[in-house]
């Protein structure tokens, strides 16, 4: 089976301001087409300047959440078919931050995940366990059961990448083992072929997410397990971003297969 190239995403949150399009510009300018695939998600006022920026480079840039309607009176609120007039080729949804900070549920998720497909967006579903959930031995369970009620019916390889993100690795510099992560990875792979067995022998992307670092890149992408990552507090600064770009590539010659 051929695997798709490992994916980097930087995930700016709410970071970002007109000097900051400066990263970007460098990122284009340090990324070469036989690296990984870049993405970047800058906060929706920067989306349309970014996407110019890296027209006709490797680097996608996405939007960090939609609504799930296409239009409306939904005050504040951005459509994914918005954010793809406004530069946008994918979108990420169920961010942790956005299932406790604003309480949407796995529901909700699927809700936006299905609007984004229909705009023509690539689709970034994010899962992952809290602490709690950890220590209590539940996070396969609840990973499993987040990638069942999240993913839309039209899912395909192609459009849909599920990130792995344990709430409790997110900005604290805390990470879970390899092994630990190779292991929740398998159980979202077992999930998503049992919700799309038509899908079969297919790759899907799996990412993790959770203080990943130039630091810590390598042994990440030492998992056969890991398609990518998703990035958040050292994606802000091009230089390392790109050192994490760096690890992908270095890893990269041993999936091909
Ligand atoms: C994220 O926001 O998706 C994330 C993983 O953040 P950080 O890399 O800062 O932990």
């Amino acid at each position: 089976m051929t695997r798709p190239k490992l994916y980097v995403a930087g995930n700016w949150k709410m970071n970002g301001l007109q000097a900051d399009l400066k990263e970007i510009e460098s990122v284009k300018a340090g990324v070469q087409p036989s690296g990984p695939d870049v993405a970047i998600f800058p906060p929706a006022t920067l989306l349309h300047q970014a996407a110019s920026l890296v027209k006709g480079s490797p680097v996608e840039i996405g939007a960090q959440d939609c609504h799930a309607q296409p239009k409306g009176a939904f005050t504040g609120d951005l459509s994914a078919p918005i954010l793809k007039d406004a530069g946008a080729s994918a979108v990420i949804v169920g961010h942790s931050e956005r299932r406790s900070g604003h309480g949407e549920t796995s529901r909700d998720v699927h809700a936006k995940a299905s609007a984004g497909l229909k705009a023509g967006l690539k689709v970034i579903v994010c899962i992952g366990e809290t602490k709690g959930e950890r220590v209590a031995g539940l996070a396969p369970e609840v990973c499993a059961r987040q990638v069942a009620a999240s993913l839309p019916e039209d899912s395909t390889p192609d459009t849909v990448i599920v990130a792995y993100e344990p709430v409790w690795a997110i900005g604290t510099g805390l990470s879970p083992t390899i092994p630990d992560i190779t292991a929740i990875h398998e159980v979202v792979r077992r999930e998503i072929h049992k919700r799309f067995p038509a899908s079969e022998g297919k790759h899907w992307r799996v990412l993790y997410g959770g203080s990943v670092t130039a630091a810590n890149a390598a042994s990440i992408f030492e998992s056969a397990e890991v398609d990518g990552v998703l990035v958040g507090g050292a994606s802000l600064n091009a230089a390392s971003f790109l050192a994490i770009i760096a690890a992908a590539k270095a890893a990269s010659g041993s999936r091909t297969a």
